[in-house]
């Protein structure tokens, strides 16, 4: 979540900063070993093959090569992956600052709320592992087969393990956000708040979609929401362990998604009224004197105090994230093409009226759908 600062508070900035400095830790902590095991096996391999065979390029077969990829297949197959008490004890950090900073962003004194690891998280740890040794043993499976071949050649099967450290970091990166977003939501629960959904500046075009918006604990948020072409249920396994459409009660709604919930109590619409009165009373007075000067300073404290005092995070989130939509805020992982179509999308909602609004009932500046639609006409966001 990398929401800019004039729209996202600060205090939520700086958690969002703590948060992702635990996720690349669990990242680092859990895949680290694996790479760093692969790493061997593949050094070996390369020095192994150079001092038997010589020039890399060179095709090989017969007792010499084989001997040489059982040996490799034996280096790939010892390689251990047992990511679960790492990740586990990644988890319940992460349980545990959410649970601390939701009580911090709704302004609670700090609470022990539990952190019992949900058996989803469980289950999730215990897939990815499996699934990170099933490509290990692949590749030595691969490996293994081959009757002839360069180093090159061994090379191409070996990409099939380096899928697994990927495997173990999405594991731990979807994991920590799981926790951390749990922790938030119970924090929310606890002061009696509702949840508003945070997404990252850059966010996909799902999650945009989602910003801004809010629930009740427990709810959940609604997935058909997109400024994509279509939206997708979020997934989840069943007790029985089926593949089966859940709630989407909470980010992450996708691996590697970094949106966040934070507790909602609602803006100080009471607060900003009694402020800008105190400031219309000083007016009236500087007015009543025949002090012009004094009376517009008054009136201008008076909207800045309305406004700030009044300052409503869903609505400003939503404004934000439309604004993100036609401007092209991307990642590199996502497509332009997606980027332009929902830009495109959004503007045909907005319509071409001076002072139409967004969705959100924001007053959509001209010079942001000019600079929108001439990226639609290009086909591309200058960036
Ligand atoms: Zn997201």
């Amino acid at each position: 979540m990398t929401a800019p600062a004039s729209v996202v508070p600060a205090v939520i900035v700086a958690h969002d900063g703590q948060a992702l400095q635990l996720e690349d830790a669990a990242a680092a902590a859990a895949a680290g070993p694996v790479r760093d095991a692969l790493k061997a096996a593949l050094s070996w391999a390369h020095v192994a093959w150079s001092r038997r065979f010589g020039k890399p390029a060179g095709l090989r077969s017969g007792e010499d090569f084989d001997a040489y990829t059982a040996e490799l297949a034996a280096r790939i197959r010892a390689v251990s992956i047992d990511p679960a008490p790492v990740l586990l004890d990644f988890a319940r950090r992460a349980r545990i600052l959410g649970v601390s900073q939701g009580l911090i962003e709704a302004n609670a004194p700090q609470r022990n709320l539990g952190h019992e690891i949900r058996a989803e998280t469980r289950r999730q740890i215990d897939e990815s592992t499996a699934t990170a040794r099933a490509k290990l043993a692949q590749a030595a499976d691969l490996v293994e087969s081959l009757q002839r071949g360069s180093f090159k050649t061994i090379n191409r099967q070996l990409a099939v393990a380096d899928q697994a450290g990927n495997i173990v970091e999405r594991a731990a990166r979807t994991a920590a956000n799981d926790e951390l977003n749990e922790g938030l939501a119970a924090a929310a629960e606890h002061v009696g708040g509702r949840l508003v959904w945070i997404a990252e500046r850059d966010a996909c075009v799902a999650c945009l979609a989602l910003s801004g918006h809010v629930i009740e604990p427990g709810d959940a948020f609604d997935w058909r929401l997109t400024f994509g072409a279509k939206a997708y249920p979020p997934m989840g396994f069943d007790a029985e362990g089926e593949l089966v459409e859940i709630e989407l009660e909470r980010p992450p709604r996708h691996p590697y998604c970094r949106c966040r919930v934070s507790p909602w109590l609602g803006h100080d619409e009471a607060g900003a009224l009694s402020v800008t009165h105190d400031w219309a009373d000083a007016a009236a007075d500087s007015l009543a004197r025949g002090d012009l000067v004094g009376a517009a300073a008054a009136q201008k404290a008076a909207a800045e105090a309305s406004a700030s005092a009044a300052f409503d995070l869903p609505s400003a989130l939503r404004r934000e994230a439309e604004r993100s939509i036609l401007r092209g805020d991307a990642l590199p992982s996502e497509s332009e093409n997606v980027r332009i179509q929902a830009a495109d999308r959004l503007l045909n909602r907005i319509g071409s009226q001076k002072n139409s609004r967004s969705p959100s009932g924001w007053r959509v500046p001209a010079s942001v759908k000019k600079r929108a639609e001439r990226a639609v006409q290009r086909g591309a966001f200058t960036r």
